[in-house]
């Protein structure tokens, strides 16, 4: 696995070129493939994962537990995982890092939008307990927590999981966010919060969390969940886990009527910035086409009316 970036852009790939090995593992999985009755994630399957790092318990087994992906984008390295410049333009390193799934629930056909407030708190803790452990890892610079729910948000797997993935870059996205947050005295997130909170683009509102649909959504019905306190990562919010979760739960059971595939990012600051930690909520309805692929995007529902939906109005 090798880690490299764009030419000129401060974009990485990580080319992994082990996890499909031949052109046929790029087709779509099969139908039957999906309601395989050999689950490696139901409880009793649990041999079938690699070693398990850590586990939720719950009665006699577990409610949450995650390990190593068996087909990880990013390993431990023996090399040092110190990005190097050949010939001006061609930057690399050895994909160095760890990258883990988390079940997150016991229960096959259970999905993310099906969990309960408390369940969803405790998936909010093992995201923050495997992203302080990653951390602590020399050479890993970013953490990444994200959900991928459904064919069009790239999951490959039906049993409701998550994936961390620690690694020696970071992503494009907080890159360019904390290159724009310079541009400000302060941080520019507390003074959108601000901004939205009486917004038409406001989803809800509680004493610790605003969501909002963001004015220049890329993707129809995004949403956003933002702490209204300046905080830099998930774990700054161990206080309120079960309030955030409760909000969070509210936006996936919207998506649940849509019935729509989605991801979830956690943006979290990487350890030496200030970046205003936030969650992202990304329904995979629409396409990405050429215009897309220039960066620009065509969005057919406004974020009004995507706020107004996630409220329960009906337009
Ligand atoms: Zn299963
Ligand atoms: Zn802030």
């Amino acid at each position: 696995m090798e880690l490299r970036k764009d030419y000129l852009l401060d974009k990485y790939v990580i080319v992994a070129a082990d996890r499909a090995k031949r052109p046929s593992d790029f087709m779509k999985e099969k139908e039957e493939e999906r309601n395989n009755n050999i689950c490696p994630f139901c409880p009793g399957n649990e041999h079938m994962t690699p070693e398990e790092t850590g586990r939720h318990h719950e009665n006699n087994g577990w409610k949450i537990r995650w390990f190593t992906n068996k087909f990880p984008a990013v390993e431990m390295s023996k090399g040092d995982g110190v990005i190097r410049t050949d010939k001006d333009f061609f930057t690399y390193s050895d994909a160095h890092g760890v990258h883990e799934l988390i079940i997150d629930t016991p229960i096959h056909h259970q999905q993310m939008w099906d969990l309960d407030s408390r369940h969803l708190a405790d998936l909010l803790g093992a995201y923050n307990y495997r992203t302080e452990e990653l951390y602590r890892i020399p050479g890993i610079y970013y953490v990444a927590v994200f959900k991928n729910h459904g064919k069009e948000a790239g999951t490959s797997i039906y049993h409701s999981h998550s994936q961390v993935i620690g690694f020696n870059a970071v992503p494009s996205l907080v890159r360019e966010l904390l290159d724009a947050c310079k541009h400000y005295d302060g941080c520019p997130f507390c003074r959108i919060i601000e901004a939205e909170m009486n917004s038409e683009r406001k989803v809800a509102e509680t004493e610790n969390f605003l969501s909002f649909a963001p004015y220049a959504s890329v993707f129809p019905f995004e949403a956003w969940i933002f702490p209204k306190r300046h905080a830099r990562a998930l774990g700054n919010l161990k206080d309120c886990f079960f309030e955030l979760a409760h909000m969070l739960k509210g936006i996936l059971g919207s998506l649940k009527q849509l019935n729509c595939s989605y991801n979830i990012i956690f943006v979290n600051s990487p350890l030496d910035a200030d970046l205003h930690f936030h969650i992202r909520v990304i329904p995979r309805i629409s396409k990405q086409g050429g215009f897309e692929m220039l960066g620009s995007y065509i969005n057919a529902v406004s974020p009004e009316q995507a706020a107004a939906f996630y409220r329960g109005e009906q337009s």
